[in-house]
């Protein structure tokens, strides 16, 4: 099956960013021209457009794809990054990729201060409020308190036990 794939300028990518007040960076390590769209409390959408620093130019062939992906403080993946191909009709489905993201930023914090976000269960298509800096933190909110109220820096909780700290816990408790 053959796709209508399109080569795609910088100019024009410029022009279509312009919409989400994006600006453009240079990460180290890629070739291709990012940008990157700031949605606050720490959180950030970077948008690799396959379009090469060099050429400014999209690479030839249709098989690389425009890539999506939020990052907690520039470095952390929030979700899987999303791919949008370079077809005619990109504009339209990167524009609905972008709009979907910048909807699941929270701007409250989890207990321990990082930033929430919306995410979606892997079957269901209901979502859920849980921390951007999943797995490091795995909070979920589960309607406790309003949002507003989760993070009180006057008053975080103890970080939850993880399995080494249990397991030399355990192992103490044994010896004494
Ligand atoms: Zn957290």
């Amino acid at each position: 099956m053959s796709r209508d794939y399109v080569r795609i300028n910088h100019a024009e990518f410029d022009k279509f960013m312009t919409k989400f007040n994006a600006g453009q960076i240079s990460p180290r390590g890629t070739s291709e021209i990012v940008y990157r769209i700031l949605l606050g409390n720490e959180l950030s959408i970077w948008i690799y457009s396959s379009i090469r620093q060099k050429s400014s130019v999209s690479r030839p062939a249709g098989r690389d794809a425009i890539r999506t992906i939020m990052l907690y403080q520039e470095n952390h993946g929030v979700m899987k990054e999303s791919k949008t191909l370079r077809t005619s009709n990109w504009e339209k489905n990167l524009e609905k990729k972008i709009r979907s993201l910048q909807k699941r930023a929270i701007h409250h914090k989890c207990p321990w201060g990082h930033p929430l976000v919306r995410r979606k269960g892997k079957r269901s298509r209901s979502s859920f409020i849980a921390c951007a800096a999943y797995p490091k933190c795995k909070y979920i909110y589960k309607k406790e308190k309003p949002l507003s109220k989760i993070y009180d820096p006057e008053n975080i909780p103890p970080l939850p036990e993880n399995f080494i700290q249990r397991f030399l816990r355990l192992i103490r408790l044994r010896k004494g």
